[in-house]
């Protein structure tokens, strides 16, 4: 897990650095682009800037009149008349890129002429530099970040994935085991039956085997329950139930050794009935006063507790075994979650408990909070309001 875990991070990890290296890339290329684009400008404004020398040249050679309103213009060694305002509304048509000025020596005489690009025009260009400059770094910034983002939400995605396939492999492994065993013992229990007819053995393997079929149908019971959530089509059936009756019977029944009673400490004290589905309750408290036995040693006590107060009921199973770590309180809720590695488990199981539990208490709108006690163990505490009703339940 751990394994493929640190690979997807390698992997996507380096996809993500590989997409912002050719992010950075084509940021940096349009970039260049647009600085090219406008040197390009200028060059064509340059080149335009000749010729329009040139056609005024011309025109003033075919147009030249010397007359009282004429102005005397000199283009290299050559003299031409023509009027200033007329001259410089045909640049001007010809030419709208250019501002036209007159450098005079003297009164009359006009000398040169000069075009230089209008500045709106020279600004426009810049301006539409920067834009664009602008407008690719911020493109580039904002699809990094989208890559960035996309990245870690694969990442989330495919490690939840990864992490459901291996409690499923963790669950074929462990239903597989749990199948197996009681069904090769109960194989074993007839086989002897059919071979001795001691009545003491008889006896022992009737027993033998009842305990392992009750194993099989309560691993078959968790994981049609399961599916049962998952499709929903649970149709839970509320009815006024004493708890601590519920409490009292589902312990009675459940088949936990001799010394059941020896290791409970059971403390109920409520008052009044409350709206629960019966056999679900039933599989919480089976399924928490299981697992209490489960993971701790077989001499230690476990407190099952109920405890009315002004608005809620709590049910409180207590125990002293070897406690669940901080960082994975809020895994063992998962389906087919289960503490360590499966093959140096030494408990049965199947992952599914806890998961029902949780799903259970939730269609009762209640609460399940799991806490350490001390000096080791768990603390399960069941909160259910005492004032909900069935249309608000179901
Ligand atoms: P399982 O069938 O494995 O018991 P559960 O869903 O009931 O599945 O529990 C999930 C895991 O949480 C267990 O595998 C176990 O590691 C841990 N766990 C549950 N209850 C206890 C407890 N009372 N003390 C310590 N560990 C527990």
């Amino acid at each position: 897990m751990r394994n493929s875990r640190l690979k997807l991070s390698i992997a996507l990890g380096l996809v993500i650095l590989y997409m912002l290296s050719a992010l950075l890339w084509w940021a940096f290329a349009l970039v260049k682009h647009q600085e090219a684009a406008y040197e390009k400008n200028l060059q064509i404004l340059s080149a335009k800037k000749s010729w329009a020398d040139e056609y005024i040249y011309h025109f003033l050679y075919s147009k030249t009149v010397n007359s009282a309103e004429s102005d005397t213009f000199i283009l290299g060694n050559d003299t031409f008349y023509f009027q200033k305002t007329l001259l410089k509304q045909e640049i001007f048509d010809r030419f709208p890129e250019f501002d036209v000025l007159f450098v005079t020596k003297g009164q009359r005489l006009v000398k040169q002429i000069s075009l230089p690009i209008r500045e709106d025009i020279q600004r426009d260009l810049y301006r539409t530099l920067l834009n664009k400059k602008k407008a690719w770094i911020y493109e580039g910034i904002t699809l990094g970040i989208i890559t960035i983002l996309i990245g870690v939400a694969m990442f989330v995605y495919l490690d939840k994935v990864i992490r459901l396939n291996t409690q499923q492999n963790n669950f074929l492994l462990a239903v597989t085991h749990e199948l197996k065993t009681p069904i090769a013992a109960s194989k074993l229990s007839l086989q002897t039956l059919q071979k001795s007819k001691s009545p003491e053995l008889v006896d022992k393997m009737i027993s033998m085997g009842l305990a392992n079929i009750r194993r099989l149908s309560s691993m078959v019971e968790q994981i049609l329950m399961a599916t049962r959530f998952e499709s929903k089509v649970l149709d839970p059936n509320f009815e006024e139930t004493e708890l601590d009756s519920l409490v009292e019977s589902t312990l009675e029944s459940m088949d936990l050794g001799e010394d059941k009673f020896s290791r409970l400490n059971i403390k109920l004290g409520l008052t009044k009935p409350l709206l629960l589905d019966k056999s679900l309750i039933s599989i919480v408290i089976k399924n928490l006063v299981n697992n209490a036995f489960k993971y701790s040693e077989s001499d230690s006590s476990i407190q099952v507790k109920t405890v009315e107060s002004e608005n809620n009921v709590k049910l409180i199973i207590v125990d002293n075994g070897i406690g669940i770590p901080e960082s994975e309180k809020k895994k063992v809720f998962e389906k087919f979650f289960r503490v360590g590695e499966e093959k140096t488990r030494k408990q049965p199981g199947s992952g599914l408990g806890l998961y029902l539990v949780k799903k259970i208490t939730e269609i009762h709108k209640g609460k399940i909070v799991l806490s350490d006690n001390k000096p080791s163990g768990c603390i399960f505490t069941i909160t259910l309001s005492k004032n909900i009703k069935v249309d608000e339940v179901v």
